[in-house]
């Protein structure tokens, strides 16, 4: 199968209310000038350097948002920042906290999603799901930042029916958060190549996928 014919057949699947980002990690150049052809104009990198050297390749393709997927390192977030329409992966109040200073001095808005563990999952990052509650207060204080919605990545060895309920009770964490703070979270990025069918049922607006796209990474 062709990357236009693969991203053909997912997009049969997907309702108007969600957004298909092809994640090109470890994908050359001209791969994603393929996806391009084929109509994809969201990208998502999870490394920094190499998602500057496809930019620069890129150059000549100016209408494509970038996104960032991989954890953020403390001491690379004004690249990112300045590199990045969107960050899915923020995940700690310091992180935000930095960002937003970052922010200020930089003189951006920069649109972010936090990073939530619906299932504990001690390999990962982000917040579990009763430490984010606590720390909403505060990430309201990053006035910088435009958070824009939700983030989550499960843990290996879910059922269909625990990837379901995951990415259901993902939903529920934006709208109590929406409930009981001012922010606005209209976005939930949820579900990869194996699971984003699961991930559209249960309200995904932005989906994330690699492999299902640009076939097995090397
Ligand atoms: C690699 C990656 C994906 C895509 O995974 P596939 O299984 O190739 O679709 C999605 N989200 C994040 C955060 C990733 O790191």
């Amino acid at each position: 199968m062709t990357i236009a014919s693969r991203i053909e057949s997912i997009r049969l699947t997907l309702p108007p209310s969600t957004r298909l980002i092809a994640v090109s990690k470890q994908v050359s150049s001209d791969y994603i000038r393929q996806a391009y052809r084929a109509g994809v104009r969201d990208f998502a990198e999870s490394k920094l350097q190499e998602a500057i050297s496809k930019q620069q390749e890129l150059k000549d393709l100016p209408d494509i948002s970038w996104h960032f997927i991989g954890h953020l390192q403390a001491n690379k977030a004004r690249k990112v920042l300045e590199s990045f329409d969107l960050i899915h992966a923020l995940d700690s109040l310091k992180l935000a906290q930095r960002l937003d200073r970052l922010a200020a001095e930089l003189e951006i808005n920069p649109q972010v999603l936090l990073q939530v563990k619906v299932v504990p999952d001690p390999d990962k990052f982000g917040w579990d799901t009763d430490e984010l509650l606590a720390d909403i207060p505060a990430l309201v204080n990053c006035k910088q930042l435009k958070i824009q919605g939700l983030m989550t990545i499960l843990p290996q060895g879910l059922s269909a029916g625990e990837k379901l309920a995951a990415f259901e009770k993902t939903g529920d964490l934006a709208q109590i958060i929406e409930n009981s703070s001012s922010l606005c979270l209209p976005h939930l990025s949820m579900g990869m190549s194996n699971d984003y069918p699961l991930a559209i049922r249960a309200g995904a607006t932005l989906i994330r996928v690699g492999t299902g796209i640009f076939g097995e990474r090397i």
